[in-house]
């Protein structure tokens, strides 16, 4: 196997391990050959594998039947609980949230009725049944996040031991939503999860080596390196990440640890950066569903840290993007290459 090492800024390296694979393939059986990366996470230091030659492939379109298509087309839903919010969603005891549900225009905050954390709640993006992501609009975007912030602060205000702030997007069901209605799921913890646990020790360790940020040393490799770098939004600065974890896996970062000290401006120019940046992102992954996970982490000084990816399209039928070597090899397979997707990004913004 080759290995290229690039060299950022202070301690930031970006390592891969390149190995070609010959096969002779039909119908001729001429021999063809794929080229493997392994490349390792700046943050984590595991290794994700991306298998260029597919993502050099042009991709085909799948064929979305009938039925998917009239799904998405509904605007209202008397079945869906977050159509009919007031009956059909839990509420917070007054212990806990005061008002119950927090309600901001037509979008709404109330307990997820089977949660996996302590403090799990839903916001509804839209008050309509369904739009794409692309679709949401930026006021559907801020009032969403005032609201999961809103929520942060009072719960956190209660109880001193919640820590830990995540909002998420599991958007339709190839992504894990069990309702297709959009919304955010928030989760305030008083432990973190496995992911930050370990992108926390890897950033305690690089500031006590290098005196520096992690995050913004990466950021700043990256724009000096220009291959992945995308733009700096308002409050945003976004990265294509060079070991995806997930396919087409973007990173953003804010200057900014605790998301409850945002001021409405800021979260509206993070309301913004998203919206700019979904646009030309479904274009370029060309799928409707993604996840979508913002990290805040009050106390520990690492930036505000959004993670984005891409999920196979809504279908009834399809091959599932995690199989062994995601599930239990703990090595994630991507076929884009990070590299391709920048600069597609790019162009797409630019249009
Ligand atoms: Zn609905």
């Amino acid at each position: 196997m080759r290995e290229v090492i690039t060299e950022g800024i202070r301690g930031i390296v970006f390592k891969k391990l390149i190995t070609e694979v010959e096969l002779e393939a039909p119908p001729d059986f001429k021999i063809k050959k794929s080229i493997i990366e392994y490349r390792q996470d700046p943050f984590t230091d595991l290794w994700v594998r991306i298998s260029v030659e597919r993502a050099m492939r042009p991709r085909q379109v799948p064929l979305t039947p009938p039925e998917v298509e009239s799904w998405k087309r509904k605007d209202y839903d008397e079945k869906c609980p977050f159509c009919t919010v007031e009956r059909s969603t839990p509420k917070y005891p007054p212990h806990i949230l005061e008002e119950g549900r927090l309600i901001e225009k037509s979008q709404y905050l109330f307990p997820n009725l089977y949660p996996f954390a302590k403090y799990h709640a839903v916001v509804t993006l839209t008050p309509k049944h369904f739009k794409e992501y692309q679709e949401l609009t930026t006021e559907e975007w801020y009032h969403a996040l005032h609201l999961s912030i809103e929520y942060f602060r009072k719960i956190s205000t209660r109880d001193r031991e919640v820590r830990y702030f995540t909002i998420n997007l599991n958007y339709l069901a190839p992504a894990g939503a069990s309702i297709l209605h959009p919304h955010l799921q928030l989760v305030a913890d008083v432990k973190l999860g496995n992911y930050t646990a370990l992108l926390l020790q890897k950033y305690r360790e690089y500031r006590s080596k290098w005196g520096t940020d992690l995050i913004q040393d990466l950021v700043e490799s990256e724009e000096k390196l220009g291959e992945r770098f995308l733009w700096r939004g308002k409050l945003v600065t976004w990265i294509v990440a060079y070991a995806p974890w997930i396919p087409g896996e973007i990173i953003g970062t804010a200057q900014v640890s605790d998301i409850r000290e945002l001021s409405d401006s800021e979260v509206r120019y993070l309301a913004e950066d998203i919206k700019n940046l979904l646009n030309p992102y479904r274009q370029a992954v060309k799928t409707d569903s993604i996840n979508v996970s913002m990290y805040s982490l009050p106390g520990t000084d690492l930036p505000l840290l959004i993670r984005i990816g891409a999920r196979k399209p809504l279908q009834p039928y399809y091959t599932n993007d995690r199989g062994f070597m995601e599930v239990l090899h703990q090595e994630p397979i991507t076929d884009i290459l990070p590299e391709n997707l920048t600069k597609t990004l790019r162009e797409l913004r630019k249009q």
